[in-house]
C-alpha cells in the first residue's frame, strides 16, 4: 500500500545530500544535491511515469465566499446563479470544442453537461426559494450533488473533483472573481494542488508544467489518466501535498510515487540536465520492436480516437482502440453515421497497418446513462463490457455494423475485440457475429480470471488475444482497481497475475496465435521483458511509454526475458520480483 505522509530523506545523516534518480527507465542515477533546506521525502501514488524537478507553484485557493446577504429579489437572485452555472457550462463546452475527438475533450463535454444538469438547477433554484443568495445557494447544491456522488463510490466518487471544480468557477462567476485555475507564473514549475480538475488538466502545456502532485485522486483520476496521456511525471493521494511551499524546489518522481522536498536549486537543475539527456538517449532508440537477439515484439498505441494518433508516429500500429470514449458523456447513442465516420478517421490515419479495435466498454467506471443498464450492487461485477449485449444487443450490433462499414470505405481491415469475454460459448458468439459482417481478425481482450485460465480453448474460437491487465489485477485480485489504498495488490508485478499471463502466453504459442497486452503493465520497460518471457508478442501502450519499453527490450535477449519471466512466477512479492529481475538483466549486461 502506498505510504504518505512525509518522512526523511534517505541516507539520514546525509539528508538530501545524495539522492537516487530515476529517469522513467528503471536505471539508477547518483546526484549530489548538496545543502539542500529541510529536505524530506513525501510519498504518493506514482501514476504517470518519468521524473522531474522545478519550482513549485500552488493553485490558487478556491474563491471564498462571504457572509450571507439577505436576498430581496428572488428571481433575480435566482437568475444571477443559472447563469454562473450556463456561463461555466458553456466554458467547459469550449475548451472541449478545442480538443476535438479526444480524451480530454470527452472528460470536458461530461463535465458540462454536468455544469449543465437540471437536477443541479433545481437544487439551485429551491435554495434560493429558501433565503439563500446565488453564491451560497450555488455553494450548497454542488456541496449536495457531491454528497450524493462520494455515496455512489467508485467512478462517481472520482467525479466528486469535476463537481467541485463546477462550484469554484460557479462562485467566481457569481462573485465577480477571476476563473480560478493553473497559475502562470512565467517559468516553468511543478504544479502543486488539492486536486486537479479536468478543466485545468487539459489545457496544461508540457513545456511549463514539468510535474503534478495533488493531495487527492486515485489511479484512474482524471489527472492520472491526462497526465499519462501528455507524457508528465505525475504524484498523486500525496497527504503531505498541503505543507509543500510556494517556489520551494522539489524533484518528483512518478514512477516511484516520491517527491523530494527542499532541495537546492542546482540540484533540481541537475535532475533536470539528467532527465532530459536520459530523454534524448531514449528517443535515438527508433524502429519496430526487437530483443536484443532480434525476436519482433510489436509495439503498439493506445487511443481513444484519432486525435491521439499524432504523438505515436514511432508506433508499428494501434493496439486498443478504447471506443467508448466516443459513447461517454452522451444523452443518446452516436448513430450509424457518427460511428462510421470516427472509426474511418483512426483507420486511415493509423501509422502502421494494424488497428485492433476494440468494442464497445461499457458499465461501471465507465457508465452510459443512454444504455438504461439496471441498477446494480456490484456494477464491476455485472453487466459491463461484451455482457451489455445480454440487455442492449442492438448498440454492440450497430457497432459491428459501423466498424464493418468503416474497413470498407477506408480498405483498411481492422481487427476486432471484445472486452470482458469470460468464456468459450460468449467467444464464439461474437467471433460469429464480427465474422458474419466480414471481420477477418476476430479477438478477445483476457480480463477475467476464467477467460486467461481458458486461453487456449477460447483461442479455437479466435484469432489473437489481448490481455488486459488492469481489469484482470481487479478480478484476480478482488482489489477494486480505483482503490488508491489497495495498490499493493494491483500492482502487476503480482506473481499471481503473471501466472494467468502465463498461461494465456502458452496457449498463443500452442495455438500460433498472437497474444498481446494492453493494460498498463506493458508500459513497465522492464516488466515489459517479463511478459514476452512469458510469451507475450506484442505490447500497447500511451505514446510517452514506447521509447523506454523499445530501449529496454532492445538490450535485453529473449533468453533473459525467459529467465526474468520465471523469477517473476516465482518471486515472494513484487518488490523482490522487481529488484530480482533488474539484478537479472543488470549482470547479463555487465557481462556482455
Ligand atoms: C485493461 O483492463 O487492462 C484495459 C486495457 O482496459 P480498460 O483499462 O479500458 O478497462
Ligand atoms: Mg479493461
Amino acid at each position: 500500500m502506498a505510504e504518505t505522509g512525509a518522512s526523511p530523506a534517505a541516507g539520514t545523516g546525509r539528508a538530501a545530500a545524495e539522492e537516487t534518480v530515476t529517469a522513467g527507465t528503471g536505471e539508477a542515477l547518483v546526484t549530489e544535491t548538496g545543502g539542500a533546506p529541510a529536505a524530506g521525502t513525501l510519498h504518493g501514488l506514482g501514476v504517470s511515469p518519468g521524473r522531474a524537478a522545478g519550482r513549485v507553484c500552488r493553485m490558487a485557493d478556491p474563491p471564498r465566499l462571504p457572509a450571507p446577504r439577505p436576498v430581496a429579489d428572488t428571481a433575480r437572485e435566482t437568475a444571477l446563479a443559472l447563469r454562473a452555472l450556463e456561463e461555466v457550462a458553456a466554458e467547459l463546452s469550449a475548451r472541449a470544442g478545442r480538443a476535438p475527438g479526444s480524451e480530454a475533450g470527452a472528460i470536458l463535454e461530461a463535465q458540462s453537461f454536468m455544469a449543465a444538469d437540471p437536477g443541479l438547477r433545481e437544487t439551485v433554484e429551491e435554495n434560493v426559494a429558501a433565503g439563500m443568495d446565488a453564491g451560497h445557494a450555488v455553494d450548497a447544491a454542488c456541496g449536495h450533488h457531491r454528497r450524493a456522488l462520494l455515496e455512489a463510490g467508485g467512478h462517481f466518487a472520482e467525479r466528486a473533483a469535476d463537481l467541485d471544480d463546477i462550484r469554484n468557477r460557479a462562485v467566481a462567476a457569481v462573485l465577480g472573481l477571476p476563473v480560478p485555475g493553473v497559475p502562470d507564473p512565467g517559468h516553468p514549475f511543478v504544479l502543486v494542488a488539492g486536486d486537479l480538475a479536468p478543466a485545468d488538466t487539459v489545457n496544461l502545456d508540457p513545456a511549463t508544467v514539468l510535474a503534478l502532485v495533488t493531495e487527492k485522486g486515485g489511479p484512474t483520476s482524471h489527472t492520472a489518466i491526462l497526465a499519462r496521456s501528455r507524457g508528465l511525471p505525475a504524484v498523486v493521494a500525496c497527504r503531505g501535498a498541503p505543507e509543500i511551499g510556494d517556489g520551494t524546489w522539489v524533484s518528483v518522481d512518478g514512477t516511484a510515487g516520491e517527491v523530494v522536498t527542499g532541495l537546492a536549486e542546482e540540484a533540481a537543475e541537475e535532475i533536470l540536465r539528467r532527465a532530459a539527456a536520459e530523454r534524448r538517449r531514449l528517443a535515438a532508440s527508433t524502429g519496430p520492436g526487437r530483443t536484443a537477439d532480434g525476436r519482433a515484439v510489436e509495439l503498439l498505441l493506445n487511443i481513444g480516437s484519432a486525435a491521439d494518433l499524432g504523438a505515436g508516429a514511432q508506433a508499428e500500429g494501434v493496439g486498443l482502440f478504447r471506443t467508448e470514449f466516443l459513447f461517454l458523456g452522451r444523452a443518446d447513442a452516436p448513430g450509424f453515421e457518427e460511428q462510421v465516420a470516427a472509426y474511418e478517421a483512426v483507420l486511415r490515419a493509423s501509422p502502421g497497418g494494424k488497428v485492433v479495435v476494440r468494442t464497445l466498454d461499457a458499465g461501471t467506471d465507465k457508465p452510459l446513462p443512454f444504455l438504461d443498464l439496471p441498477e446494480e450492487p456490484n456494477p464491476a461485477l455485472g453487466v459491463r463490457g461484451l455482457r451489455v449485449g445480454r440487455v442492449r444487443q442492438d448498440v454492440l450490433d450497430v457497432q459491428l455494423d459501423a466498424i464493418a462499414e468503416a474497413a470498407r470505405a477506408s480498405g483498411v481491415q481492422p481487427w476486432v475485440m471484445a472486452p470482458m469475454v469470460t468464456t468459450a460459448g460468449e467467444a464464439a458468439d461474437f467471433a460469429a457475429r464480427a465474422r458474419a459482417r466480414g471481420v477477418t481478425r476476430v479477438g478477445a481482450m483476457i480480463e477475467v480470471p476464467a477467460a486467461a485460465l481458458r486461453a487456449g480453448r477460447l483461442l479455437r474460437e479466435l484469432d489473437f488475444l489481448s490481455i488486459g491487465t488492469n481489469d484482470l489485477s481487479q478480478y484476480a485480485f478482488a482489489a477494486d482497481r480505483q482503490h488508491g489504498e489497495l495498490a499493493d495488490l494491483l500492482d502487476p508485478w503480482q506473481a499471481g497475475l503473471l501466472r494467468l499471463v502465463a498461461e494465456c502466453g502458452r496457449a498463443g504459442r500452442a495455438a500460433g496465435k498472437p497474444v498481446g497486452v494492453c493494460g498498463e503493465a506493458a508500459a513497465d520497460p522492464l516488466l515489459a521483458t517479463v511478459l514476452v518471457g512469458l510469451g507475450v508478442t506484442s505490447l500497447s501502450m500511451s505514446a510517452p511509454s514506447l521509447a523506454p519499453v523499445r530501449e529496454r527490450l532492445a538490450r535485453t535477449s529473449l533468453a533473459a526475458c525467459e529467465t526474468g519471466a520465471r523469477i517473476a512466477l516465482d518471486a515472494d512479492d513484487p518488490a523482490a520480483a522487481r529488484e530480482a529481475v533488474a539484478g537479472m538483466t543488470a549482470a547479463g549486461a555487465a557481462r556482455r
